[in-house]
């Protein structure tokens, strides 16, 4: 059993956390919205008020915040986890953030003797709920060995992507992916109303050919072929069109920085910023299948 503070306890921490009691952990929690942390004590977990209380005296501590503005903010700030952690504590942040500031606040670890991973994931809310999700390693061989069988209690895949920084890396260009796939199942379904060919018959075919993916066969963006998708209940999230641009706009920033031509990538950006612009960014990003269809002409 490891002591475990936990800071952030939303969407995706809650229900980590909840998985981390089921294990037999201690775990401590903090957020700054205190219903955050009243659900997750509820479920077994200690609260505590304040950054420095979660994070002095446990063997390991875990982020999971919304970006890296507040990564830098909890582990640099003053009173914030380099600062108040004692040596040697295992430091986790699945957070999805930039590669830049992953690797300086890794580095910040390093240099306080805090042995540090980033350790984006996939799978979203069900995935957390159901301990399913992949996790994306970067960091010290040693800090990945030495997190791994805590990862495993809140996830199926775990993946050492390579030093700090890596995670965050792998986890911008599968979304990068994700983003351009889901764009490309919503033309092809638009194309074919165009042309009056049923989409339950388009999602047989396509499902069992070489159109198949994931934005296809997991979160179909028009109601029916997948009963489970958002599709079906008004595009109600899911993962919001908002993640979905945040994290384009990280991949576009990282390909800016390198000079990676993403043509498709930069596009697929453009798209999700007029449907977030639109009032659409709490929705489901499949529903940009609507934003698709009405400039359909
Ligand atoms: P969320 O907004 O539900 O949770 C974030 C929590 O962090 C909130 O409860 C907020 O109050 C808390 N917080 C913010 N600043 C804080 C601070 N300074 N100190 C303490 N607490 C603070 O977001 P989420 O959906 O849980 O996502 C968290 C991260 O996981 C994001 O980086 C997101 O991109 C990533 N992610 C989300 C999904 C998804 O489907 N929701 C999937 C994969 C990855």
């Amino acid at each position: 059993m490891a002591a475990i503070g936990f800071i952030g306890v939303g969407n995706m921490g809650g229900p980590m956390v909840r998985n981390l009691l089921k294990a037999r952990h201690r775990v401590t929690v903090f957020d700054l919205a205190p219903a955050a942390i009243e659900r997750c004590v509820e479920a077994g977990a200690d609260a505590a008020r304040s950054i420095q209380q979660a994070a002095h005296d446990n063997d390991i501590v875990i982020t999971m915040l919304p970006a890296g503005k507040q990564v830098r903010e909890v582990y640099l700030g003053q009173q914030g986890i380099l600062g108040v952690a004692r040596p040697g504590t295992l430091l986790i942040d699945s957070s999805t953030i930039d590669v830049a500031t992953a690797r300086d606040v890794g580095a910040a670890a390093q240099n306080a003797n805090l042995p540090m991973i980033d350790a984006p994931v996939s799978g979203g809310v069900g995935g957390a709920q159901a301990a399913t999700l992949t996790f994306m390693v970067g960091g010290p061989e040693a800090a990945f060995v030495s997190a791994k069988p805590i990862l495993a209690t809140m996830g199926k895949t775990i993946v050492h992507a390579g030093n700090s920084g890596s995670g965050q890396a792998a986890k911008i260009c599968n979304n990068m992916i994700l983003g351009i796939s889901m764009i490309g199942v919503c033309e092809a379904f638009v194309l074919a109303e165009r042309l009056g060919l049923d989409r339950q018959k388009l999602f047989d075919i396509a499902s069992t050919s070489s159109g198949q993916c994931w934005s296809l066969t997991s979160y179909c963006p028009v109601p029916g072929p997948v009963p489970t998708s958002p599709a079906n209940r008004d595009y109600a999230a899911g993962f919001t069109a908002d993640m979905m641009l945040k994290d384009l706009r990280l991949s576009q920033d990282a390909a800016a920085a390198t000079q990676a031509k993403t043509a498709l990538g930069a596009l697929a950006a453009r798209l999700f910023e007029a449907f977030a612009s639109a009032g659409m960014g709490g929705k489901d990003f499949s529903g940009i299948i609507e934003l698709i269809r009405s400039s359909a002409g």
